[in-house]
């Protein structure tokens, strides 16, 4: 059922507790956590607790939770002071994007400065 738990799901696995992962914040719909391979000084991805695929599609089944996932986002950034000098929210979406897990997440990225267009 959409939503449930997937067994290989390496983000479900982290939810559950059963892969180590610095948590940073938590909810009752999404777990915040430091990326392993960070591009930032502030690097955290936000998950929902529930399994879908990408950002689109829990938006489209829980937009509640999508917009938790924003608002986190927004809380991670001003917890690690980057808001004065801006962030970034970022969803890879497809795996031409860059995304290789397939649970959706938020990166919030700051502490330095971006370039634009990204690469
Ligand atoms: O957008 P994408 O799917 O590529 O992002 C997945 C992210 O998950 C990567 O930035 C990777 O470093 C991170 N990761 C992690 N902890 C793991 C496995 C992957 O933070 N155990």
């Amino acid at each position: 059922m959409a939503g449930e738990r997937q067994a290989d799901c390496l983000f479900c696995k982290i939810v559950a507790g059963e892969v180590p992962a610095t948590v940073v914040r938590e909810t009752e719909t999404t777990l915040a956590f430091r990326d392993i391979n960070p591009q930032a000084p502030t690097h955290v991805l936000v998950i929902p607790k529930v399994h879908y695929p990408d950002a689109a599609t829990l938006a489209v089944a829980e937009p509640q939770i999508a917009a938790d996932i924003l608002r986190e986002s927004a809380e991670v950034a001003a917890e690690d002071k980057t808001a004065g000098s801006g962030y970034r929210i970022i969803f890879n979406t497809g795996s031409g994007a860059g995304q290789t897990v397939f649970h959706a997440h938020a990166h919030v990225l700051g502490g330095r400065g971006f370039n634009w267009p990204p690469g």
